[in-house]
């Protein structure tokens, strides 16, 4: 049995049974939605599922003519999706709790996946869905911006952004707040200068949720897709850029995994950059 919440504990889950398969997707949806470099989906069989509780904050953007896309319409954080017609249910990784009795098994989407994204592990890696899902999709255009520039959008497109100055420092951050709050294995934050960020649209879509007894921790997210966008501290000059929801590139080297002492029970960090048990020490 996995017990699944988003960041605010609106929205409760359990899922009864083993896992049918445990997959890293880095296509432009998962990566704004999520704001993440990657999205990490388990899927079970839908007569294992159940809400623990009720589900009136769970919002639906329908995405595509097919798709769709979920979320908690007080924190942000991705909800799992109930598909009915192929008997599964397919919930985001980061917010299930505990161990899940499997490792992820292989990457999708790459052919779309972050240019600033490297993939360090040896898993297997599908340009688009792997053959044995017997899908086909067609990638979004990536949204174009002008060389030069830092900007970003939400999925559906509401809400847009622009930076002028250089990034401050990277991080991806795998404590439990970032995992739920973003739905994912960890998160990829992007920090600059709040001066030198603009909303160039929807900044009134923008929802904002700071976590009850958290100094400073938080999430924003489009209200009508789910996307999480950049968190801005005014008082800190700080705003908090989630790399996924970014169009182009972040301009900086992650400085490193933090928080690593409470990752993801089923989540192997590989590559070089350096690690810290929590925060790394000041500079
Ligand atoms: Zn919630
Ligand atoms: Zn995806
Ligand atoms: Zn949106």
């Amino acid at each position: 049995m996995t017990q699944g919440r988003c960041l605010c504990g609106a929205l409760r889950y359990e899922i009864d049974g083993p896992f049918i398969d445990v997959v890293h997707c880095h296509c432009s949806m998962c990566r704004k939605h999520h704001g993440t470099p990657f999205a990490t989906w388990a899927a079970a069989p839908l007569s294992g599922f159940r809400w623990l509780g009720d589900t009136t904050t769970l919002r639906t953007y329908q995405s595509s003519a097919k798709g769709h896309r979920d979320f908690c319409s007080v924190c942000g954080s991705v909800a799992p999706m109930l598909e009915e017609a192929a008997g599964m249910v397919i919930a985001p990784a980061g917010n299930l709790e505990g161990d899940l009795g499997m490792r992820p098994t292989k990457h999708m989407f790459v052919g779309s996946k972050a240019a600033w994204y490297a993939i360090t592990d040896g898993l297997p890696q599908f340009e688009e869905y792997p053959p044995e899902f017997g899908m086909s999709s067609t990638p979004r255009e990536p949204v174009a911006v002008p060389a030069g520039v830092t900007a970003g959008s939400c999925l559906c497109g509401d809400v847009a952004y622009e930076i002028a100055g250089p990034p401050l420092r990277m991080y991806y951050c795998h404590c439990s707040r970032c995992r739920q709050g973003r739905s994912a294995a960890h998160c990829a934050n992007v920090f600059y200068k709040a001066e030198d960020f603009r909303w160039l649209r929807g900044a009134d879509q923008v929802q904002d949720y700071a976590l009850p007894g958290a100094q400073f921790f938080g999430t924003a997210f489009c209200k009508r897709c789910g996307s999480k966008v950049p968190r801005v501290s005014v008082e800190r000059n700080m705003v908090n850029v989630p790399a996924g929801s970014l169009d182009s590139d972040p301009g900086i080297t992650p400085n490193g995994h933090i928080y690593v002492d409470s990752k993801a029970p089923w989540f192997d960090i590989t590559g070089e950059l350096p690690q810290f048990a929590a925060m790394p020490p000041r500079r």
